[in-house]
């Protein structure tokens, strides 16, 4: 009954590295899922007295083109299916590829909310690099460092008010 929160988006753009901040920062639960081989896609995630279940869609890291495509598109779709809120992660320092531009594509066509994250702004100086993110053609961007704590506590304020 508590929303779901999916962070979406291509290998390496930081999808845990924000998770496990989030998991880590307030701890009420944080399960493991049996079945799956990673721990911890799952956390329960409060901000301002608003709780949500925050996804991981991670997965295991595939080796060849075609599995992270498939994978991508697979986790972009139950994202679409079973998330109230969607953070389409992007990164900052590479710019946008034509992997974000697969994502993108299914995601503007689901009625829900869908923030575009970009991660790995570390300093003001690559705040501007967040502007490309716009070309992906779903709305609101944000920019955040994940591993550097900056952003998310505007991030949240937006997952949040979607609620
Ligand atoms: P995922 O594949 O999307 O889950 O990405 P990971 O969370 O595994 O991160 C991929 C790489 O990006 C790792 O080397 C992280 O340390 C790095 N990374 C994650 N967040 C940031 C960030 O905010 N800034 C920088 N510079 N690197 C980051
Ligand atoms: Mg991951």
């Amino acid at each position: 009954s508590k929303p779901i929160v999916a962070i979406v988006g291509r290998p390496n753009v930081g999808k845990s590295t924000l998770f496990n901040k989030l998991a880590g920062r307030r701890i009420s639960i944080v399960e493991d899922t049996p079945g799956v081989t990673r721990d911890r896609i799952y956390a329960e995630v409060e901000w301002l007295n608003k709780k949500f279940t925050l996804v991981d869609t991670g997965g295991i890291e595939p080796e060849s083109e075609d599995v992270i495509l498939s994978q991508m598109r697979r986790q972009a779709e139950i994202a679409i299916e079973t998330a109230d809120v969607i953070v389409f992660m992007v990164d900052g320092k590479e710019g946008i590829t034509p992997a974000d531009y697969e994502v993108a594509n299914m995601l503007r066509k689901t009625q829900k909310p869908v923030l575009v994250v970009v991660n790995k702004i570390d300093n003001l100086s690559l705040e501007d690099n967040k502007y490309e993110f716009y070309n992906l053609g779903i709305g609101d961007v944000i920019s955040i460092s994940a591993a550097q704590g900056l952003g998310i506590g505007d991030m949240l304020d937006e997952i949040v008010s979607f609620f």
